[in-house]
């Protein structure tokens, strides 16, 4: 399942973050996923609350923060958000665009 890899990935992150501060706890987890992700929120946060359920980190929150994709046209060099993905420039309706955010994940942020 690939919410399931992806809250291991920020089990793993947060577990790293936590070594640095060992008499913290933890309330909230910040994580922006692009909007090309195909995840479920719903998904990953309960993954996330199975995973934590015996470590460090259990009772925070996961926060999921979707990131619009962004592209740019090859043709007349415009950058600007793809809206449900039709992969196409608004302004000039090339089909040859960059895409430059909208797959990544990361943790942006945690709260003590
Ligand atoms: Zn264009």
């Amino acid at each position: 399942m690939h919410e399931l890899s992806l809250a291991r990935e920020i089990v793993a992150i947060v577990d790293e973050i936590m070594l640095q501060h060992p008499e913290k706890s933890l309330k909230c987890v910040r994580v922006k996923v692009g909007e090309l992700n195909p995840l479920i929120p719903d998904q990953l946060q309960s993954c996330y609350e199975a995973l934590i359920a015996d470590s460090k980190l259990v009772g925070s929150r996961l926060e999921i923060i979707r990131i619009p994709v962004r592209a740019q046209c090859r043709k007349c060099a415009r950058d600007f958000r793809l809206e449900q993905f039709s992969f196409c420039c608004p302004h000039c309706e090339s089909t040859g665009l960059d895409i430059n955010s909208g797959d990544e994940l990361m943790v942006s942020e945690v709260e003590f």
